[in-house]
């Protein structure tokens, strides 16, 4: 049996069209884009049409697309730059408000955390229910007149839950009609789980800020991109010779560029047929793992995306199940990517109401467009095995 990679949300492979179409620019094509000559423009060029092809996906413009070395940069740009560009337009002391969910990637969180700690700004962190889902009314009721940002990630890393990113845009709207000359409440949607496989056009979310990078979908890590609305007033974090529109200096990532470029044009085009082969798989799957006895799905029941799935297994740790899945060749996640090496509980389950013993039995697959029937049959016919073993070795009560 092959290896078989289940760990798509961690990060994924790098398709062969994407790799052809960005080995040029090591090569012959190695240009800096802001040179005027040949190779200079050839690189340009390359450039142009990323951007273009991901303002496509987006409905966007393409100036209105920056390029960053991955969702981490973006969503501190995001924020930062924000809160930075409104202090320079205001200047009048009063400390902007930021609402954001328990449940946002590390990006986030520790993005506000340094805003708040800073004093920069004052943050407030939403709860959510029991499958992830924030609230419109708790967001409506957190609005202050000194709330300027609203961030909420569009699909949670760990279980897949889809948040209600276009209501709360409404939502959003509303309020800022009602604020007329003042400061805007500003959008922004983590999209980096979501923008294969949903609707990511930034006008039909009413977003003013996404985020996104590459290597979720099959393009190399090392590239992401923020979208940034035109009357965003953003201040760069990065000085320098003023690339990307002067919001990221750095001489331009060509090669990766181009990655993420043609990574979401095969994204987009695959797309309807991608998410039903996955969703078939995802539901073989979830079948075959809720037959283990004490086993339940994490995540809302149907509000979720086509990739992610997640469970709790009762009287086993999920960092063992993945270890003893590895011996199967089979990768599996016990949590997000970042929060595993921590072992504990991760803040989405915790946040979502499980305790920190049932948190510990979670367990994440998560799918990608080139998951086989054969790969989902063998990972189920192997958890169940390992379950009854580590059952076995469980200390009585746990
Ligand atoms: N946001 C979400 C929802 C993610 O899943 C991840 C990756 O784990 C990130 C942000 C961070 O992405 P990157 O590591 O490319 O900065």
């Amino acid at each position: 049996m092959k290896r078989i990679y289940l760990d798509n949300a961690a990060t994924t492979e790098v398709y062969p069209e994407v790799l052809k179409a960005m080995n040029p620019f090591f090569g012959k094509k190695f240009g800096n884009a802001s040179e005027p000559h040949l190779w200079g423009q050839e690189a340009r060029k390359a450039i142009d049409l990323a951007r273009e092809q991901l303002a496509q996906t987006l409905g966007a413009k393409a100036r209105e697309i920056i390029f960053t070395s991955c969702a981490t940069e973006s969503i501190n740009l995001a924020h930062k730059g924000l809160i930075e560009g409104l202090k320079v337009q205001e200047s009048k002391g009063s400390v902007p408000h930021i609402i954001t969910s328990s449940i946002e990637h590390k990006a986030v969180l520790e993005t506000c955390k340094h805003l708040e700690k800073s004093k920069q700004a004052e943050v407030t962190y939403l709860p959510v229910d029991k499958f992830g889902l924030v609230k419109i009314v708790d967001i409506e009721r957190a609005i202050k007149p000194t709330t300027v940002l609203i961030s909420i990630m569009y699909v949670n890393n760990e279980v897949g839950t889809i948040e209600p990113i276009r209501e709360i845009g409404q939502l959003i709207k509303r309020v800022n009609k009602l604020r007329h000359k003042k400061t805007p409440i500003f959008f922004h949607t983590d999209a980096t789980q979501a923008i294969q496989y949903l609707n990511c056009k930034v006008d039909k979310l009413g977003v003013d800020l996404l985020s996104l990078t590459g290597h979720k979908l099959h393009a190399p890590k090392g590239i992401g991109a923020l979208y940034v609305r035109k009357n965003a007033p953003l201040i760069r974090q990065q000085d320098g010779g003023g690339q990307e529109y002067g919001l990221r200096s750095g001489t331009e990532n060509v090669p990766y560029i181009v990655a993420l470029g043609k990574a979401i044009e095969l994204a987009i085009k695959n797309q309807s047929l991608a998410t039903k082969k996955i969703v078939s798989l995802r539901e073989k799957l979830i079948k075959g793992v809720l037959e283990i006895a004490g086993t339940e799905l994490t995540g809302h029941p149907d509000k979720r995306a086509p990739h992610i799935v997640s469970f709790i297994i009762k009287g086993v740790e999920g960092e063992a199940v993945v270890l003893l899945l590895s011996e199967k060749d089979v990768a599996a996640s016990s949590g997000s990517a970042c929060a595993s090496r921590l072992l504990e509980p991760t803040h989405v389950l915790t946040a979502m109401g499980y305790s920190p013993e049932k948190a510990h039995g979670s367990l994440r697959f998560s799918l990608s467009r080139k998951t086989t029937e054969e790969e989902i049959d063998y990972a189920v016919k192997v958890l169940p095995a390992i379950v009854k073993r580590l059952r076995k070795m469980a200390p009585k009560g746990v």
